[in-house]
């Protein structure tokens, strides 16, 4: 039976080179590829492609695999390494030669770089064309030689891309591409074709600065008789002004996503729509993104990074996800950044009043920010709005709100009745006793709601801060 397109399992792969952090480009690159193999019971890969050794670094490796799994993406098998199949890409460079496909070319790199020179200066193609492209094998001195792609000089090399559509290269714009250098190495664009077949790779998804050399990997392809996989070239990430992302646009890497406390569920949704759309959704589950993911819903045009959809998407996000993942995503957070773990006690306040927090909550750090009145303890230390929401004549009212506090049943309905009676009573808005009342609880004036506050530390504990807060200044 002939094996169609269909029938072929997917294989997708994320082929960072380890010179640096995990960049939030190329971990929307790997996102893509995840989420098409995920969804179509596919593969994903990962292949570290060091075959730069004075580039790469183990240490490189090392954060991007944090960064990976920090996000949640998984890979299947271990990860391989591109420099580990060098002499499987030389191979294949030799298989080439013995078949007609390459050949040995034995101009000096002086000689080429003269020729170039000269070509630019006199408004010539610089493109070189090897004079031992035709050579018979009697002619060759025993002198070292590069081994080079003979590429086709007539026609053209088309690539379809899921993403760009017709890409047309004329073949006479292409040189004879080195496969193998002097020194016995292959060269990157080799390792590539080489990898992506024998792993199988059904579909190469990566950002559109790979775009040019699509046409010189298709080549290879051609001449080893290889089926192309689906190209799917995804324009790069620009910053919020439209430029090419930057330094200056802030963060760059996953790592500094992760330290600001937005969580990975929400980092994946985020991710997936800087460039990729369905219809009009922008808030999703992995189950969703995975069943609407498809190459046919990624833009031509640069996404625009926005940090503050970033920060609505996140708050969805947290407000979606169970209390006991939040506790978890807590505990990463926390470990992440350096900041000791959350006592027993402190966990069961959080836990006890996620309730109230997890609405509206951008990030970690903020929801942490609104669990602060259940992390501290007594004396409660306030900040400068709360010490001046505590006049002395709101020190008053508190006070008689506390005796009020003594003898009904702590019920949100008896507490509403109290604190609007005792607002009544003093001409207030519900507002204005609120305040100081969050300034007595948690020592902001920002907070939950002052009965969610009250119904989690519980009678004594808020008869305790309210009591504190109104006792004379000193
Ligand atoms: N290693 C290349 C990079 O990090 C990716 C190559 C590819 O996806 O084909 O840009």
């Amino acid at each position: 039976m002939k094996m169609t397109d269909q029938a072929r399992q997917v294989v997708t792969r994320f082929a960072p080179s380890p010179t640096g952090f995990l960049h939030i480009g190329s971990a929307r690159t790997a996102l893509f590829n995840w989420l098409y193999a995920r969804a179509r019971g596919g593969r994903f890969v990962l292949r570290i492609e060091d075959t730069d050794r004075d580039r790469s670094t183990p240490e490189a490796t090392e954060a991007i695999l944090n960064g990976l799994d920090w996000l949640g993406l998984d890979w299947d098998g271990p990860a391989s390494s591109q420099f580990a199949a060098r002499d499987r890409h030389a191979g294949i460079a030799r298989e080439m030669l013995a078949s007609g496909t390459a050949y040995k070319c034995f101009s000096p790199q002086e000689e080429i770089a003269a020729f170039r020179e000269a070509a630019r200066a006199e408004g010539r193609s610089t493109l070189f064309l090897s004079p031992w492209r035709d050579r018979a094998d009697a002619d060759h001195p025993d002198a070292p030689h590069v081994i080079r792609l003979k590429a086709p000089r007539d026609g053209k090399t088309v690539i379809d891309d899921a993403v760009q559509g017709q890409v047309t290269t004329r073949n006479d714009q292409l040189d004879d591409m080195v496969l193998l250098r002097s020194d016995g190495t292959p060269t990157y664009m080799l390792a590539v074709v080489v990898d992506d077949h024998d792993m199988g790779i059904t579909h190469v998804i990566r950002g559109d600065d790979h775009l040019n050399n699509a046409a010189r990997q298709a080549q290879i392809y051609h001449a080893m008789g290889w089926p192309l996989p689906v190209f799917a070239h995804i324009p790069l990430i620009h910053g919020p002004d439209g430029k090419k992302l930057s330094k200056r646009h802030g963060a760059l890497g996953v790592g500094e996503y992760a330290a600001m406390g937005y969580p990975a569920a929400a980092m994946r949704n985020y991710l997936a729509r800087l460039g990729w759309s369905h219809g009009d959704d922008e808030l999703f589950t992995d189950a969703q993104a995975q069943a609407w993911f498809d190459l046919g819903g990624i833009g031509k045009s640069p996404a625009r990074l926005d940090f503050r959809k970033l920060a609505s998407v996140s708050a969805w996000h947290i407000a979606q996800m169970a209390d006991a993942d939040l506790m978890t995503e807590i505990a990463g957070f926390l470990a992440l950044t350096g900041q000791p773990a959350l006592s027993q006690a402190q966990h069961n306040g959080v836990l006890s009043a996620m309730y109230c927090l997890k609405d509206r909550a951008k990030s970690l750090p903020d929801l942490l920010e609104k669990a602060r009145f259940v992390l501290k303890n007594r004396p409660i230390d306030r900040d400068e709005a709360s010490q001046a929401a505590l006049t002395d004549v709101s020190r008053g009212i508190l006070s008689e709100l506390t005796e009020q506090l003594q003898n009904d049943s702590w019920s949100r309905d008896t507490l509403e009745v109290i604190l609007t009676s005792v607002a009544e009573a003093h001409g207030l808005k519900f507002g204005q006793l609120a305040q100081p009342l969050r300034a007595a609880l948690a020592g902001r004036t920002v907070t939950p709601s002052v009965y969610d506050m009250m119904l989690v530390i519980g009678r004594d504990e808020t008869i305790a801060r309210l009591t504190e807060a109104t006792a004379p200044a000193r």
